[in-house]
């Protein structure tokens, strides 16, 4: 199922959308009053059910006429993120000077995690700020971020798909000037606007194999980074233990796991984005975001 959050003449309301017809139904009837996408993946049990049995009755709108917001709009605590998670893309980064202090080219060897702030998150087709004046670097990463569904501590690799709701793309905006000068990737990584997410909430029952997905970004149309899931050093159930290990993952838990090579920082000279390009991020059966630095 692909859940979304789009927005209505009375707040955000979570759809389900029938991507091939173009078509989104309004659910709220079918859920608690106040329900967001986030709950319903906490109360998946009970409510997969009945939105895979009923959201078929609902009245559907076009896909296109409605505002998507990002499929979890406000995450309940930072978005968990990977760094150099693709072979070629540590090489890159590595190469680049922009990962002070460490400056190396190898493969790491264990997952390099940081966070994302939530106030960071917009929409799939939103305006992305450029922050003239705080930043005059701007990258790129197109990512898979896995949902967390049931959470837990202690989770075992064989078991890490029990936990894995489903998926969304996930552009990892960074200001790379900010991530170098200040070594921890925290306030270079949570520029406001700078987590487009979506378009689309992807329940795991849709995603028969996510090493299969192809993770795609284009800068004004020109494709810069493309490589399969297959391709990670710490595949998904590898990350969901190593975090897991002593972090307690809640449900709706956001893990974005790395982007593949093609960075702007990856060319040389860079080539940063900036005011009137547009980015955008495309994911095999997860749908594409698109957005415009403004
Ligand atoms: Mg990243």
């Amino acid at each position: 199922m692909k859940l979304v959050t789009f927005s209505s003449g009375t707040g955000p309301c979570v759809g389900v959308v029938d991507a091939g017809a173009r078509l989104v139904r309004d659910a709220t009837a079918l859920l608690p009053h106040g329900a967001g996408v986030l709950d319903v993946i906490e109360m998946w049990a009970e409510l997969g059910p009945v939105l895979a049995e009923r959201a078929g009755e609902l009245p559907a709108q076009a896909l296109d006429g409605v505002t998507l917001l990002a499929p979890v709009p406000v995450p309940r605590r930072n978005i968990f993120c990977v760094g150099k998670n693709y072979r070629d893309h540590a090489v890159e980064f590595g190469r680049s000077g922009y990962d002070t202090p460490d400056r190396s080219e190898a493969i790491p060897e264990y997952p390099v995690v940081f966070t994302k702030a939530t106030t960071a998150v917009i929409g799939p087709f939103a305006d992305i700020d450029p922050h003239h004046g705080v930043t005059s670097e701007l990258d790129y990463e197109a990512e898979l971020a896995v949902i967390i569904g049931r959470g837990g501590r202690g989770i075992a690799k064989d078991r890490a798909f029990e936990h894995v709701w489903g998926y969304t793309a996930v552009n990892d905006f960074t200001a790379r000037d900010l991530q170098r000068i200040h070594k921890q990737w925290l306030i270079g990584k949570s520029l406001d606007t700078h987590c487009p997410m979506g378009p689309y909430a992807v329940s795991a029952d849709e995603v028969p194999d996510v090493t299969a997905l192809q993770v795609e970004s284009f800068v004004n149309g020109e494709r810069r980074q493309s490589a399969p899931v297959k391709d990670l050093i710490f595949d998904i159930p590898e990350l969901i233990a190593t975090i897991s290990a002593g972090i307690t993952l809640l449900p709706g838990d956001i893990i974005a796991t790395g982007t593949p090579a093609g960075v702007g920082i990856g060319f040389d000279p860079p080539r940063f984005v900036g005011s009137g390009d547009v980015v955008e991020v495309a994911i095999t059966g997860l749908g594409a975001q698109r957005n415009r630095i403004a």
